[in-house]
């Protein structure tokens, strides 16, 4: 049994997915305590409790303590059953962050799964569908397994009510080297506006336009979603390369100016456009558990995040795979597992 303190490196959710992604992967019991300790309202919030109960359902796993607000629980995995399984959040909870928690164990389980999945698509601190569908989802199909993803709805916080669905076809994991992005082949931006006033939308592509200012005009796009969606709003700023295509997203929130938003997470592009790494601050602690699954393999990457460090000693716990971060004269990380 591995005991966890959620409260340790970034002590948010994500150690919480991990650990059970990895007791499913090793079928090593944890038990954790101080869940999200590191959190400003520390304890489970529905989003976790369904990525738990749907870590607890494909893999057959005894789950005590899931309740909303719960800051302790143990986990013990049985065997992952693959097959067709329909998760629903309740709330704008991430349907990616579900994704996160069952999509390497069924990866590697040995039948096809489709998983559908009922909550937000697009909400802050989260990967939007686009990342889900655009970055990640690729990059894990060149290790060998048959992954896509559609968006059937949108679902904005603070409504939800989004759906996905996810086909996996299993297949042993490839390592690979992820170290050049390639060529630039094409930007784009769109602000998607679900009612909400048009005009957000112009706000947010003017301001991001100020900061990729080398994109042509036609990169540029509001996209007005049906009114009943919302209310809702999205910056979706797409890059895409020979080898890697990068979502930088931001979500409208009340009493942020859109300007702001959208200017942040422009800056987030253009800082990874212009550090030449393969990996943006998202992707690298997504590679982690997968590669580590792979057990070699390396990408380039911007500075490690928080969240990376966090997922790599975790790794390290239940695997004993070590990775090691580090930079080059140029100021470019590499990912590799040692
Ligand atoms: P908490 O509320 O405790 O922060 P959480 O479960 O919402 O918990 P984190 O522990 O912060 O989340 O983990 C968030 C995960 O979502 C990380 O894997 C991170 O890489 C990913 N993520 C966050 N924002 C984005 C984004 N804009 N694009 C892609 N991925 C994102």
């Amino acid at each position: 049994m591995i005991t966890i303190d959620g409260s340790e490196g970034e002590g948010g959710g994500q150690v919480l997915r991990y650990a059970a992604a990895l007791a499913l992967l090793t079928r090593e019991p944890f038990a954790i305590t101080n869940i999200r300790g590191g959190r400003a309202k520390p304890g489970l919030m529905r989003q976790h409790v369904t990525a738990l109960e749907a870590a607890a359902a494909i893999g057959s796993a005894e789950c005590s303590g899931l309740a909303v607000g719960s800051t302790e629980l143990t986990f013990r995995p049985g065997a992952v059953v693959p097959g067709e399984y329909h998760f629903a959040i309740g709330t704008a909870g991430s349907t990616a962050l579900v994704v996160q928690t069952v999509l390497i164990p069924l990866m590697l389980a040995d039948a096809p799964s489709r998983i559908v999945i009922e909550g937000g698509t697009h909400a802050a601190s989260a990967p939007p569908f686009e990342f889900l569908a655009h970055t990640l989802l690729p990059v894990l199909t060149r290790m060998g397994p048959g992954l896509s993803v559609t968006l059937d709805r949108h679902g904005f916080y603070p409504r939800g009510g989004g759906r996905i669905v996810l086909d996996i076809t299993p297949a042993p994991l490839t390592p690979i080297a992820c170290m050049d992005r390639g060529t630039f082949k094409a930007g784009k931006v769109e602000a998607l506006v679900a009612g909400i006033p048009f005009d957000i939308a112009d706000r947010e592509l003017k301001a991001a336009r100020k900061v990729l200012a080398d994109w042509p005009d036609d990169a540029f796009a509001p996209v007005q979603l049906s009114a009943e969606l919302g209310p809702g709003n999205a910056l979706l700023i797409t890059a895409e390369c020979e080898h890697v295509t990068e979502v930088m997203s931001a979500f409208g929130q009340i009493g942020i100016p859109a300007e702001r938003l959208a200017k942040t997470a422009a800056k987030r592009m253009a800082g990874y456009l212009g550090s030449g790494a393969f990996a943006g601050p998202y992707l690298q602690d997504q590679l982690l558990l997968p590669f580590a699954m792979a057990r070699q393999g390396a990408f380039t990457t911007v500075k490690p995040s928080e969240h990376s460090r966090t997922a790599a000693a975790l790794i390290a716990r239940f695997t004993g795979h070590q990775f090691i971060f580090s930079e080059d004269a140029e100021g470019r990380w590499l990912a590799s597992l040692g």
